[in-house]
């Protein structure tokens, strides 16, 4: 990992070093925790991070459905994004993971009693897909396990807990000779992948399923809001896999995958087998609103 100085800790800057918590913390037991992935971009005017307050919302939204008093205001936790950010000095673009957890006091499955914690930390971070696979797309698996579903598990937090699923899923595929993880719901429609959001373009229209088995994601809102300015069609609805195997284009959105195309699914070869040209319109478009190169957009930017 590259290291950074601090990491802001229930509002303290701890060096990244003595960042560290008990082994009876409550959530590295029983998994109740939770988090947000959010990048800053070094613009032409700086470190800016993207959609904080989509992030932050969010991150307050799981914590009340997984039934966390978190003891931090959006606003509060905002200041303190930009506070770790300001204190670290970083040179290039940055991944920021704030945490919301239960902290060491108590044992056992009332986890209301425990202490409530919160962190943010960020670090240098490059493409999470690499850049190779942004530029000519990866190689990706349909999961042998479904997406959790909604009827045990809550999707819209973004709990550490769910993403045991993730886990399997991506080591499966890893482990099979592909990139990522593609899961279907427990219908066998698409879901989404172990860390992104999926699409797909047919005849030039531009189909990505509902939130229903997958995170609410910010990249994916950001995504379609570009395409419907571009009067790119657009279709929310289910896609199967044998759907996905016959599209023309495919690729993953997230915050930390961005816009990564997608060249194989199964060994079945999407497309032309590299990035399709409204994939590249739509990463191209991306880019230029987290660089703040798009004004339409600048207002999505925190500065630091
Ligand atoms: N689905 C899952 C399971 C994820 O972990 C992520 C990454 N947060 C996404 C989708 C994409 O969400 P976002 O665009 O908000 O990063």
């Amino acid at each position: 990992m590259d290291k950074a100085k601090y990491i802001w800790m229930d509002g303290k800057l701890v060096a990244w070093d003595d960042a560290k918590v008990h082994i009876l913390t409550h959530t590295l037991h029983y998994g109740n925790g939770v988090f947000e992935g959010t990048r800053a971009y070094m613009t032409e005017n700086g470190l800016a991070i993207f959609k904080l307050r989509e992030h932050t919302k969010r991150l307050l939204n799981s914590a009340k459905i997984t039934r966390i008093k978190a003891t931090y205001s959006l606003e509060e936790l905002e200041a303190a994004h930009i506070e770790v950010l300001r204190s670290n000095n970083f040179t290039s673009n940055v991944y920021i993971r704030p945490l919301i957890y239960l902290g060491y006091g108590i044992m056992g499955l009332n986890h209301v009693q425990a202490p409530v914690k919160t962190a943010i930390a960020a670090w240098q971070w490059g493409s999470y897909l690499g850049d190779e696979g942004l530029e000519n797309g990866i190689r990706v698996k349909i999961s042998s396990f479904a997406r959790n579903p909604v009827s045990s598990t809550m999707g819209k937090a973004k709990a550490a807990a769910n993403y045991l699923n993730s886990q399997m899923a991506k080591y499966e595929a890893l482990e099979a000779g592909y990139e990522e993880a593609l899961l279907l719901d427990k219908d066998g429609f698409i879901a989404e992948g172990s860390g992104e959001c999926f699409f797909i373009v047919r005849d030039g229209v531009l189909i990505t399923p509902p939130n229903d088995t997958s995170l609410e994601s910010i990249t994916q809102a950001t995504v379609l809001d570009l395409a419907r300015e571009a009067g790119i069609p657009i279709e929310r609805r289910r896609i199967t896999r044998d759907e996905a195997y016959i599209a023309d284009e495919s690729f993953f959105t997230g915050t930390a995958a961005e816009v990564t195309p997608i060249k194989d699914i199964d060994n079945y070869i999407i497309g032309d087998g590299k990035r399709g040209p409204v994939t590249k319109q739509l990463q191209d478009a991306y880019f230029d609103v987290v660089y703040g190169r798009n004004p339409k957009y600048k207002h999505l930017l925190t500065f630091i």
